[in-house]
């Protein structure tokens, strides 16, 4: 099931903007200036890759359709209500409540250090679901319609997926 969360095309993040007066400076992916991809006008483009440069700024984005509102998260290019291009970011608040889950005990190799870990689809209060895995809950408590936020890590360098992540936690 985890196979199904949204993952950019690279799980490479560096901070483009830094030129060589920085030699092997660490710098976390809060700290960075993500390297937001953008069009010819300058605008940050509905990509997998800039939602997650979002999360690395501790902001869940979506994208909303101008023509008939619609919000999507993770973002895309093309609105699933009327296939519309337009779209504009929005952030979302991040509250949500579990629609349904469960525990993964033998995942694939990436995630063998994590396991058991549980994982669901969260129906945000703005209306899209989202994939997730759901943290610092014990399993016991997890239950379908339980109050969930969200919250934002970075990998530890030894972990993947090594880009940014996002979980959902029980709503304090
Ligand atoms: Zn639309």
């Amino acid at each position: 099931m985890l196979a199904d969360l949204p993952q950019p095309e690279s799980s490479t993040f560096t901070n483009a903007g830094t030129n060589s007066l920085k030699t092997t400076t660490t710098v976390t992916a809060r700290e960075s200036n993500p390297p937001f991809i953008l069009d010819e006008e300058g605008k940050i483009m509905p990509t997998i890759e800039n939602f997650y440069n979002y999360c690395a700024i501790g902001k869940l984005m979506g994208v909303k359709c101008t023509s008939c509102g619609t919000l999507t998260c993770p973002p895309r290019g093309i609105c699933q209500n009327c296939l519309g291009t337009g779209i504009e970011w929005v952030q979302l608040k991040g509250d949500g409540v579990l629609l349904t889950y469960t525990v993964i005990h033998f995942p694939p190799t990436q995630f063998l250090s994590l396991a058991p870990y549980a994982v669901g689809i969260v129906k945000l209060e703005e209306g899209p679901n989202l994939p997730a895995m759901i943290k610092n809950i014990n399993f016991d408590h997890l239950k379908i319609g339980i109050s969930l936020q969200i919250d934002f890590e970075t990998a530890a360098p030894e972990e993947w997926p090594k880009w940014p992540r996002y979980f959902f936690k029980p709503r304090t």
